[in-house]
């Protein structure tokens, strides 16, 4: 199965590029009772569930194609030298590959991936709109697989509460309950799809899928996280989670979230380049800093490993 993810990671996918369109095809619009909406996103429901589990389907690439993916160890990342790929795209391909391989298990809950977060959320604040009450009375909790390291409940995003501290240490423990290796505690994010939710949904969150470096030639992911927490999301038990928070009472949090959002995301539009076509091209020479910001980041996350496996002996 790991080997399906790091398939899904040679497809360099910005919104609406030819990749997207058929990573889309190949990996989830022939999922069983898959539908595409009028926004882009693709919805699979399975069995009967009121959580909403989100990750999105475009990547920050700058240009699309496909690109090489290596392993060292249980990390992918991109080929140390030779290379012109400006990310891995583990942002948020490992959400998909979790959502996926999650309704291929049969596991109860409503599917949503979502069309052109990394361009501020495109889908999922259309389908707020669009759907609002739709989504307000069908689901208790909406959970994105889309954020960094391996340990975060997110509680805060935009600068705004979208969930409650009791929903997020409820999650944690369900999650440490099926795995207990696995530590998740609340923390704050930046933004993803599950935010344009938090006035509709009472507990909208973010979790941690084992990615760092996003956005970067330095990003990787680390495989054997990755399936551990498929191993946990596949037994979750939701009806642990508290949901108590109430999504039409303002928060005093809220106030700075548009702010928060525009000194993060506001100038980042701009340098977007125009799709191309043509496959990601060989390297023109060794980029010593590259280079060695990622043995960096391996042997940061080497140590991180090495420190978790003495702690538990
Ligand atoms: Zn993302």
């Amino acid at each position: 199965m790991r080997s399906t993810l790091l398939e899904m990671l040679t497809y360099a996918r910005p919104m609406g590029s030819r990749a997207e369109l058929k990573f889309r095809r190949r990996y989830l619009l022939n999922l069983p009772g898959a539908q595409l909406d009028t926004y882009g996103n693709i919805h699979v429901s399975v069995g009967e569930s009121r959580v909403l589990w989100s990750c999105h389907t475009d990547t920050v690439h700058s240009r699309q194609g496909r690109q090489r993916v290596e392993v060292s160890g249980t990390i992918a990342h991109l080929p140390i030298v030779g290379h012109h790929s400006s990310c891995l795209g583990a942002d948020d391909t490992t959400g998909v590959y979790l959502m996926r391989e999650m309704i291929l298990a049969g596991v109860w809950g409503y599917y949503v991936f979502h069309y052109g977060e990394e361009r501020g959320g495109i889908g999922s604040k259309a389908l707020a709109q669009g759907q609002g009450a739709w989504l307000g009375r069908t689901f208790d909790a909406a959970i994105a697989l889309d954020r960094q390291d391996t340990g975060d409940v997110i509680t805060h995003q935009f600068g705004g509460r979208c969930c409650s501290d009791a929903f997020a240490w409820s999650l944690g423990e369900a999650i440490s309950a099926v795995d207990s290796g696995l530590t998740y505690t609340p923390a704050h994010g930046v933004y993803t799809d599950t935010a344009e939710y938090a006035e509709l949904i009472p507990e909208c969150t973010n979790l941690s899928v084992g990615y760092a470096g996003q956005h970067t030639r330095h990003e990787i992911v680390d495989l054997r996280h990755v399936d551990r927490l498929l191993g946990v999301l596949c037994d979750l038990d939701t009806s642990r989670l508290l949901i108590q928070r109430d999504p039409r009472l303002s928060d005093p949090d809220e106030d700075r979230r548009v702010l928060a959002w525009e000194d993060q995301w506001g100038s980042q539009w701009d340098t977007y380049d125009e799709e191309d076509d043509e496959p990601l091209g060989e390297p023109v020479g060794a980029d010593r800093e590259r280079q060695q910001a990622t043995i960096d980041l391996l042997q940061r996350l080497a140590r991180d490993q090495f420190n978790a496996r003495q702690r538990r002996n």
